[in-house]
């Protein structure tokens, strides 16, 4: 095993040592899909480099909804291979390689005499397959508990802000959500770092082939030649722009972001149907930093795919006015306090050219591609992520003629996951234990058993505080300064940027990046200075 630690140093000797080697697998691309590759390939005992053009985590991959989802929405749609896989993922991430990063969450459907009594059946019915789609993957209720109904009373526990005058009861039900979905690439990229995966950001593939690939060094200009046995190109919704003969079909979600106390700082997620869709929802979801996010919209998104997809005014409105119509006092455009955008890397699959993209299947692709050889990895989901990884790997191996040994990614425990949680157990912990004593709880949440380790290498002045970044008009930020330290000296960030943006999710919200954006840039300077 090597360090999981990935730095700019390490960066910076990996590339070097590429330029001479040939490497079994190069994987371009460095979201969910990408990270998830390198590691499956790193742990069959296959040599293998990930080169990502800005930073882990820069595309659709830290746009998400964060859900692990147990695939009831693929069941409304027909796909019920998908809903089987993706409940079976979710059993593998909440109780064997990232239980510290994905945590049961309530979702609430009011009952209300608006809802009708068909769609309170109809839901239930839902609920109850979704269940049996649990029972399935071995998903005991411990770790995500059945469907119910609930009362009024419990139901504005966990949504303080429902309007409760009307309000009959609720149908909860639980499904899994991330604390972060940067977070979880991070981590895939250290684990497989961990297995000797060169992990190598700000270089990108500028041309694909079967025996390599054309690479630049972002940070220096400097173009590179590198060999290897065979190439996986996992780029999203950024394939086409390295294989013309990628046919993508980009459907964009927009999310909005409200202060938690707006809402009453809620437990449990808020379900609200879309008028005149029999299957789709409003989410409000409680998440990390004091916030709530409430998403999700599905809009085609044809033409160049931009760096950075930006949400209409439309889509805002849509949301705003969706989830108001439950609450007690509507959401109001000064409420939101940031808005983020993503694309959807749906494949255009034959006959889907002319439906709406809510019905593009989320299946993935795996395929050798005829314009460039390499192994193009698809669509998918984040919460599928490790058997898109599988099937891409398993494609490479025989393609390329490789030997290695069989997928056993299942049983792969992620960097700061508790090992208490063995293959095969089906047990959650449910907690990270080993991390929990005295730190605090949004710690745990974000680093699992490494928590204690953040705090303890932190050396810059300030940093061993336990306790928030010090800084007036930040004092909501449950982060720490030792956070960002850990961020540069532990998780690749080259820069403030990949700090505010994707180590921790503080970007999100404009008004906070700007409260703490000086004390950052300076707390990653000195933290590079010592590297
Ligand atoms: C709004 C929204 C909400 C979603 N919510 C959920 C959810 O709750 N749960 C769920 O399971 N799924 C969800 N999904 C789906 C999921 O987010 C995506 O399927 C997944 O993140 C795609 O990951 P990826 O690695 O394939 O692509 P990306 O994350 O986009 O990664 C591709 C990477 O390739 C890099 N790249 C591009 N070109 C090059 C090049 N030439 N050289 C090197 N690198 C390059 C990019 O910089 C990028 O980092 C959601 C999607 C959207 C849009």
């Amino acid at each position: 095993m090597q360090s999981t630690a990935l730095t700019a140093r390490r960066r910076r000797r990996e590339l070097d040592e590429l330029a001479g080697e040939t490497v079994d697998l190069l994987v371009v691309g460095g979201g969910v899909t990408g990270t998830g590759v390198a590691l499956d390939a790193a742990a069959r005992g296959l040599s293998v480099a990930l080169v990502e053009a800005r930073d882990l985590a820069w595309g659709t991959s830290r746009w998400s909804s964060k859900l692990a989802h147990g695939g009831l929405r693929y069941l409304a749609t027909g796909d019920v291979g998908v809903a089987r896989e993706s409940a079976r993922e979710r059993h593998v991430l909440m109780t064997r390689t990232a239980p510290h990063l994905v945590r049961a969450l309530p979702q609430v459907l009011p009952l209300t005499p608006g809802t009708g009594r068909r769609r309170g059946l109809t839901v239930g019915i839902g609920f109850g397959l979704g269940d049996l789609l649990r029972r399935d993957a071995g998903t005991s209720s411990l770790v995500l508990p059945g469907p119910r109904l609930a009362r009024p009373g419990e139901v504005a526990r966990l949504v303080p802000a429902i309007a409760r005058e009307r309000l009959h009861g609720a149908w909860i039900a639980h499904d899994g959500q991330l604390v972060d979905d940067a977070r979880l690439v991070v981590a895939l990229a250290r684990t497989a770092a961990g297995r000797g995966a060169k992990i190598l950001t700000r270089v990108r593939a500028t041309e694909l082939r079967a025996d390599g690939a054309t690479l630049e060094d972002t940070l220096t200009g400097a173009t590179l030649t590198v060999r290897a046995r065979v190439v996986v190109n996992a780029t999203g919704v950024w394939a086409g722009t390295v294989d013309p003969s990628v046919r993508l079909r980009p459907s964009r979600g927009t999310h909005v972001v409200v202060p938690a106390a707006r809402l009453g700082s809620p437990t449990g997620a808020l379900m609200v149907p879309v008028p005149g869709s029999g299957s789709r929802y409003v989410f409000a979801l409680p998440a990390q930093l004091g916030r709530v996010v409430i998403g999700l919209t599905d809009e085609e998104a044809p033409g160049p795919v931009p760096d950075v997809p930006v949400a209409t005014q439309a889509e805002i409105d849509f949301l705003l006015e969706t989830v108001s119509a439950v609450l007690a006092r509507p959401l109001l455009p000064d409420d939101v306090v940031g808005t983020f955008a993503g694309l959807r890397p749906l494949v255009d699959t034959a006959g889907s050219g002319d439906g709406p993209s809510a019905d593009v299947s989320r299946k993935h692709l795996v395929e050798v591609s005829p314009s460039t050889g390499a192994v193009n990895v698809l669509g998918g989901k984040l919460t599928t992520y490790r058997t898109m990884a599988e099937d891409a790997v398993d494609l490479a191996v025989k393609h390329a003629g490789l030997t290695a040994g069989p997928c056993w990614t299942t049983a792969l425990p992620l960097v700061g996951a508790p090992s208490l949680a063995g293959p095969g157990s089906g047990v959650s912990t449910g907690s990270t234990s080993g991390a929990g004593g005295g730190l605090p709880e949004s710690l745990v949440a974000r680093y699992g058993t490494e928590a204690a380790e953040v705090l303890a290498a932190a050396v810059l002045p300030g940093s061993a505080s336990a306790v928030g970044l010090g800084i007036t008009g930040a004092e909501h930020l449950d982060i720490t300064r030792a956070e960002i330290e850990w961020a540069v000296t532990h998780e690749g960030a080259l820069d403030a940027d990949d700090v505010l943006d994707r180590r921790t999710r503080i970007g999100l919200v404009p008004a906070d990046r700007a409260a703490v954006r000086d004390v950052v840039e300076e707390l990653v300077a000195d933290s590079l200075a010592r590297l």
